[in-house]
């Protein structure tokens, strides 16, 4: 292809794009593909000669876009929201036909000094102090990784890159049971072993750390000459919105040096709005703090806010040409490559400035308070259903419940059977999960453009399925 053939296929795609978001509310919401399916309907072998956009076009639409789950569906309550709001679509449009790569200032001073400035207007927007710097991750689970690494090199006075984790003190890091499971991984990747993420217990109606039970453990390991390391914090977790009494526990990681960092990977964006800031009490005593602009807030994934008291801490951990610590940061130049894992580095500040500037925090605001709102009268409804009970009590737009007619023997299997015929049926979509060892299902709402109509239609889809059980 010629790039003088370009825009009429884009200007095509264009179409396409707005035709697939304006009608994607009367498909399934699942994919409803059977495994292999799209599979066996590309090739075997790749072709030796080229073909016409036309031919690859079509397929596309004929095997590509059956065999797609629509996050964009404006009733896809399932797991979290992935967004993708318009404006921001745009800038990823713009930003793969430029193409940079943004690991260093020098490779491309715009996307540095964007990325600059866009992580301190989310820093105003969720009123973090100005002490916060902030770089964008490809995701939470990167920027856990890069804290988790943190409290591995602060914790070893910075010889751990160097010499290894061989005849060194068990590091312990602390995280409560409803923590991502992107924390196990960090853990492993930094050799720090499953053995010493320690779970503390959880409790009360937020399910959080139970702060005397953190305060016991580190006592416990530092006793059994084990090194606590750092804390891992969560403040809305997967499962049900689980969040940790942010303020007593990052004072217990103050009173024994432990590098804390917070996972508010969804709920962090509800932080745009003051009511909520209750919910992490003392948040600007963590020294990392992350959440993903990529599910409520409506940027087009990827993209994570990471946020760092002490970027030097960072820096120094993954940085692989010292020199640059001297210089970073005071001269004006940033070169983020060194606070991520990987090197190159898309260009992503620019779909938060589309996305902001075309809303307005305010317009941000409203989208979510609206998404809680509506998700609490799906809620109070639900419990007023006779045969249905409420798990877990909403925490921001989540909650969870379970179907419980009575007389019925086998309450796990008959959920699972409900939330998979839910699934089948295609007018919503949603996911389970488990809560002290309970299967439930889960409802949130977050997506771009759901409105009351669609978060309310889940109560007659919900009990219409349920009463053919
Ligand atoms: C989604 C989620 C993650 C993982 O986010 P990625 O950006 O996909 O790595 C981590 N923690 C929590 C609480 C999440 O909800």
């Amino acid at each position: 292809m010629k790039w003088d053939e370009f825009s009429g296929w884009g200007r095509r795609i264009a179409d396409w794009a707005q035709d697939y978001h304006l009608t994607v509310g009367d498909k399934p919401v699942r994919a409803r593909t059977e495994p292999g399916e799209v599979l066996n309907a590309l090739p075997a072998t790749p072709p030796e000669g080229g073909e016409g956009m036309e031919a690859i076009f079509a397929d596309f639409e004929e095997i590509v876009m059956p065999g797609i789950t629509h996050w964009q569906h404006p009733r896809f309550f399932a797991y979290f929201t992935s967004n993708a709001a318009a404006p921001s679509v745009l800038a990823e449009f713009l930003t793969s036909a430029i193409a940079p790569q943004c690991m260093l200032w020098q490779t491309s001073p715009a996307a540095t000094e964007m990325e600059t400035r866009m992580m301190d207007w989310l820093r105003q927007a969720l009123d973090l102090p100005k002490e916060f710097q902030g770089v964008i991750q490809d995701s939470a689970s990167s920027a856990t990784l890069a804290a988790v690494l943190t409290m591995r090199e602060k914790a070893l006075n910075w010889q751990g890159n160097q010499q290894g984790l061989f005849a060194q003190k068990p590091l312990r890091i602390y995280c409560s049971s409803e923590v991502h499971t992107s924390v196990d991984r960090a853990i492993w990747v930094a050799g720090i072993g499953q053995q010493n993420l320690v779970r503390v217990p959880i409790k009360g109606d937020w399910r959080g750390m139970d702060p005397a039970a953190l305060r016991q453990a580190i006592e416990a390991d530092i006793a059994a000459g084990m090194q606590p390391a750092g804390l891992i914090l969560c403040v809305g977790g997967t499962g049900t919105g689980a969040t940790d009494p942010v303020d007593e526990c990052l004072q217990i990681a103050e009173d024994y040096g432990l590098y804390s960092h917070i996972d508010a990977a969804w709920a962090g964006s509800a932080m745009i709005c003051p009511e909520y800031r209750h919910y992490w009490p003392g948040v600007e005593r963590a020294d990392s703090i992350v959440f993903n602009p990529h599910k409520w807030l409506g940027v087009q994934f990827d993209c994570s806010a990471h946020f760092l008291k002490n970027p030097d801490d960072l820096v120094q951990t993954l940085a692989i040409s010292p020199e640059y610590l001297k210089t970073h940061g005071k001269d004006g130049i940033i070169n983020y490559s060194e606070w991520s894992v990987p090197l190159g580095r898309r260009f992503r500040a620019l779909k938060i400035w589309f996305l902001i500037r075309t809303y307005g925090l305010e317009g941000l605001r409203q989208r979510l308070r609206n998404h809680i709102t509506w998700s609490e009268a799906l809620h109070d409804k639900l419990a007023a259903t006779p045969d249905f009970e409420i798990v877990t009590p909403p925490m921001w737009s989540l909650w969870t419940f379970r179907y419980a007619p009575k007389g019925a023997s086998d309450l796990d299997e008959l959920n699972l059977k409900l939330v998979n015929a839910i699934n089948d049926d295609g007018r919503i979509y949603l996911t389970q999960t488990r809560v002290d060892g309970d299967l439930v299902i889960r409802f949130q709402a977050g997506q771009f453009e759901t409105t009351q109509a669609d978060v309310m239609m889940a109560h007659g889809v919900i009990t219409e399925i349920a009463a053919t059980l």
